[in-house]
């Protein structure tokens, strides 16, 4: 392989690692494809024909970094001073009982290590060991398929034994402008057939469509997820709306306006990434069901299906108390998603998102305390009154609302 297009200081690093170390090393998978591809990429993933743990141990030792390991699966990941991460795991072969099940584990080769991976493209290995530094593994004829643009598993079972392989592979295809080879695109279908999403869990799959969102390519990847009908796999009610690369642009155009207007808050932008996803209220909780989403997040994806409905109430003359009054329960990305998309309600809501929303009470409950009224129910109703009329530009002084609420005749 053509080392040399790897960045000096990585270089010397997987030249270090290589000679700590009496047993066979490599670096594998997606470092190795993307340097091939002369593509940046810095996860360093390294495999090693023997005991991973105890390897980063040495060196997290040696560099007085960070060690975090897992021994049920043999892997570690070693934090560098400078923070500087890399994945250690021992070469393993890996058997499927069951559809989706998680596999049985026995250490192995890195031949093993290799057949046991998603993708021929993704189960190449670059050498590490001194003698053969740089030299590349490839049982799998993977750098002919990566010469090809080929996406191609490595056997026929492999999307039932792990039907995420399915987003993987929809998503490189996109991100390389690749093509799923046409054996596997058969695959992807049968796999889909047989129902085999149904036992992946949904953190599994929330975790497939987080990465698919953090592409350049959305709006082509979510296509083809489409074709191959996918979302409704995952839970029959999920259509995608058909609008979505429309949806996707504005949602973009609403992120960059709410960094430039709202940069004071602090906005959840994968909610509003998730919105485009998802359309009407009903599909949106069955989804979050399926897939298990965080309240937080499902909360901000049930008020934007809500949103519509109260946008109905809203026209051009209403006034500010009624624009305060009916978007103040929303979320501010459902706000914000929204602004981009309903065109005739666009200037209501970027009046309660920049100026409404921000006004604060000329009066409260302790003015009213301080003017001898007992604290009661009636509160909520003056105070509002107040806040309103102040909305309005109908009132600007303390002494305007309380003559606007009698406040005076009533002491
Ligand atoms: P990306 O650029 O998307 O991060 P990557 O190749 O680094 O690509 P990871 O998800 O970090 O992807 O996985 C690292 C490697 O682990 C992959 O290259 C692949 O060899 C292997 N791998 C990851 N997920 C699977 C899977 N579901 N089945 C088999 N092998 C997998």
């Amino acid at each position: 392989m053509n080392d040399s297009k790897i960045p000096p200081q990585i270089h010397d690093l997987l030249q270090e690692i290589g000679k700590e170390v009496h047993q066979p090393i490599y670096v594998v998978g997606g470092f190795v494809r993307d340097l091939l591809l002369r593509r940046e990429n810095l996860d360093l993933d390294i495999v090693i024909e023997g005991d991973a743990i105890a390897f980063a141990q040495y060196l997290t030792d040696k560099w007085d970094g960070r060690l975090q390991s897992h021994r049920k699966f043999g892997t570690a990941t070693v934090t560098r001073p400078d923070g500087f991460k890399i994945d250690f795991v021992s070469a393993r072969s890996e058997t499927y009982e069951h559809p989706a099940a998680l596999p049985l584990v026995r250490w192995g080769t890195i031949e093993d290590d290799l057949y046991r991976r998603d993708f021929s493209m993704n189960a190449l290995a670059m050498d590490l060991n001194p003698d053969s530094f740089g030299a590349l593994v490839d049982c799998t004829d993977g750098l002919k398929d990566l010469r090809a643009g080929n996406i191609r598993v490595l056997h026929n079972q492999s999307f039932i034994h792990d039907p995420t392989r399915i987003f993987r592979a929809i998503r490189y295809e996109q991100r390389y402008g690749f093509q799923i080879v046409e054996n596997d695109q058969t695959l992807i279908r049968e796999a889909i057939c047989q129902g085999v999403l149904e036992f992946v869990s949904g953190q599994r799959i929330r975790n497939e469509i987080d990465c698919i969102l953090a592409e350049e390519t959305v709006p082509r990847t979510v296509q083809r997820l489409r074709e191959f009908d996918l979302f409704r796999a995952i839970q029959p009610k999920w259509s995608v709306p058909v609008d979505f690369t429309t949806r996707w642009n504005a949602a973009r155009k609403a992120i960059d306006w709410a960094s430039k207007y709202l940069s004071e808050d602090k906005i959840n932008i994968d909610a509003m990434l998730w919105m485009t996803l998802l359309g009407c209220l009903h599909a949106t909780e069955a989804v979050s069901n399926r897939l298990g989403l965080e309240n937080q997040l499902r909360s901000k994806l049930i008020a934007k299906g809500r949103l519509c409905k109260t946008l109905d109430k809203l026209n051009p003359d209403s006034k500010p108390s009624e624009v305060y009054m009916l978007l103040k329960p929303y979320p501010l990305e459902a706000l914000v998603f929204t602004l981009m998309q309903v065109d005739w309600q666009t200037e209501n809501i970027k009046n309660y998102l920049i100026k409404l929303r921000r006004v604060q009470p000329l009066i409260s409950g302790d003015d009213l305390i301080q003017l001898g009224l007992k604290p009661g129910r009636c509160f909520t109703d003056l105070l509002w009154k107040a806040f309103s009329a102040q909305l309005d530009g109908k009132v600007f002084t303390k002494q305007e609302i309380y003559q606007l609420l009698r406040i005076k005749d009533e002491i």
